[in-house]
C-alpha cells in the first residue's frame, strides 16, 4: 500500500510527463494493483513549470514493498534519470527554457493534504516538503509529493491518449465523433463554442494525441473509446482516464473587494492595469468579458476579484465582477410643466425652462448607464486556465457571492 509521484520529466517543447508516467505504471511488477491515476495541476506561476504545470500520483497496492522499490529504482534510472536536464529548442513559447528536473516519491501513507494547498496556490519551493519513504531526483519531487497529497475532493476526469512512436506533424482526430461527444452533458471544454475550434489536441510536438475532458469518469472513458474506435482517429499506444483537479478553483483564494483608483489601458494590446490600496489588478486582453469589464471601470467603481498575485506583486483577475459604479455622466432634469429639458441660468442662479420659462433650484440628475454586465464575469473556455472552475457550475455567481460566506482574504 503506498503513494507513487511522479513530475518534470517534460522541457517546455517535448516530452510529456504523462506519457512517462503511463509507461511506469503500465510496467509495474507482477501483482501490483495500482487505483486511479491522478493528473494534478499546481500553482501557475511556478518559475520551473513546464506546460500547464501538471503532476502525476497514484495509490498502489503490492504486498512486496521491498520488491517494488526494487523495480522502481531500475525504472527510475533506466526510464527517468535519463531526461534529467534535456531541454528542446522551442517554437512554442517564448519563456526561458528550464531542463527537465524529473523527480519521484513513495510514499507509504499519503502525506498531509496541506501540502498540497501550498503548491496550488503559492510558491513551495522553499517550504518543507513531507519526507517520502523514497524520492527520486530533483526538482521534481515538489510537484510529485503535492499530487500525492491532493485530497482529491473536488475532481473532474480527463482521458488522455499517446500517438505512435514517431508520429508527428498534425493529429488525426475524428471530428465528427469529437463534435458528437461533445454534446454529452457530462463532457467538457472539448470544444470552442464561438468558433467551433477542437480543444482536445495540444500544440506543439507533444506525445499527447488528446485529452478529453469529463465531468464523470465513465463518460471519459466512453468519449475516449469513441473517438478511438473510428478509422479516422489515427492509432495510440494506450490511453488512461486520470483524475484530475482541473476546473475545481483550487487556486484561488476567497473573492477580495477592491475600490478602483486609476485605470490604465495598453492602446495596442487592451491589458488593463487597475490600481487599488492594495496589488493592482491586471486584466488581459485574453480575458475577454473579463477585459471588457474592466475597461469599462471607472475610478470610484468597486469590483469583486478572483485571481493570483503574481510574484511581480500584481493580482491577475480570473474572474471578476462589478458590485458598485458611479454614475458616468450627470444631467439637468425636465421640466415637469412642458418636459423640456431645463437650462442653467449661471452659476448659483437657478434653472429655467427654455420652453415655458419654469425657474427652479439648481439641481442635477444622473444619466443611465449600463455597465457590460453585474455577474460574475470569466474568460472564454479557451482562454481559462486548468484549474479555472466554471462560474456555471458555482452555486453562487449571482448577486449574493461568496463574500458573504467567507471571510474576505486580505492579500
Ligand atoms: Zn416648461
Amino acid at each position: 500500500m503506498g503513494w507513487l509521484g511522479l513530475d518534470d520529466t517534460d522541457s517546455l517543447a517535448g516530452g510529456c510527463t504523462t506519457e512517462a508516467f503511463h509507461q511506469l505504471i503500465t510496467n509495474l511488477p507482477d501483482g501490483v494493483v495500482c487505483g486511479t491515476p491522478r493528473l494534478v495541476r499546481l500553482w501557475p506561476f511556478a518559475q520551473r513549470r513546464t506546460r500547464g504545470n501538471a503532476a502525476l500520483s497514484v495509490e498502489i497496492h503490492a504486498s512486496d514493498e521491498a520488491g517494488l522499490l526494487t523495480h522502481l529504482d531500475a525504472w527510475w534510472e533506466t526510464h527517468l534519470a535519463p531526461l534529467s536536464g534535456q531541454v528542446e529548442a522551442s517554437t512554442i513559447s517564448e519563456r526561458p527554457q528550464v531542463p527537465a528536473s524529473p523527480g519521484m516519491v513513495w510514499f507509504a501513507d499519503a502525506p498531509d493534504e496541506s501540502y498540497y494547498w501550498d503548491a496550488v496556490r503559492g510558491d513551495v519551493t522553499n517550504s518543507i516538503r513531507p519526507q517520502a519513504r523514497r524520492s527520486w531526483g530533483g526538482h521534481g519531487c515538489i510537484g510529485a509529493t503535492a499530487a500525492v497529497a491532493w485530497p482529491a475532493r473536488e475532481a473532474t476526469w480527463e482521458a488522455i491518449a499517446w500517438r505512435m512512436p514517431g508520429a508527428s506533424g498534425s493529429r488525426r482526430i475524428d471530428d465528427a465523433v469529437l463534435r458528437e461527444v461533445d454534446g454529452w452533458s457530462n463532457i467538457v471544454f472539448s470544444r470552442d463554442p464561438r468558433r467551433g475550434h477542437q480543444l482536445v489536441a495540444p500544440r506543439g510536438p507533444s506525445p499527447v494525441l488528446f485529452g478529453l475532458r469529463s465531468r464523470t469518469l465513465e463518460d471519459a472513458e466512453k468519449a475516449c473509446l469513441r473517438l478511438l474506435d473510428s478509422a479516422n482517429t489515427e492509432s495510440v499506444i494506450g490511453w488512461r482516464v486520470f483524475k484530475t483537479n482541473q476546473a475545481s478553483g483550487d487556486h484561488l483564494g476567497a473573492d477580495v473587494r477592491r475600490s478602483i483608483k486609476g485605470k490604465e489601458v495598453d492602446p495596442v494590446r487592451k491589458h488593463v492595469v487597475l490600481s487599488t490600496d492594495s496589488h493592482p489588478i491586471k486584466v488581459f486582453a485574453e480575458g475577454g468579458p473579463v477585459n471588457a469589464l474592466a475597461r469599462w471601470l471607472e475610478v470610484g467603481d468597486e469590483v469583486l476579484v478572483r485571481g493570483l498575485v503574481h510574484p511581480d506583486g500584481t493580482l491577475h483577475a480570473e474572474q471578476l465582477r462589478l458590485v458598485h459604479a458611479w454614475p458616468r455622466q450627470r444631467q439637468r432634469p425636465l421640466c415637469d410643466e412642458c418636459g423640456v429639458r431645463m437650462k442653467s441660468m449661471g452659476s448659483g442662479q437657478g434653472l429655467r425652462c427654455p420652453a415655458c420659462k419654469q425657474r427652479t433650484p439648481d439641481s442635477w440628475e444622473d444619466v443611465e448607464f449600463a455597465p457590460p454586465t453585474w455577474a460574475w464575469t470569466e474568460p472564454d473556455v479557451d482562454a481559462r486556465r486548468h484549474l479555472a472552475r466554471p462560474l456555471a457550475w458555482s452555486e453562487n455567481n449571482g448577486n449574493s457571492g461568496r463574500l458573504n460566506q467567507n471571510d474576505e482574504k486580505q492579500w
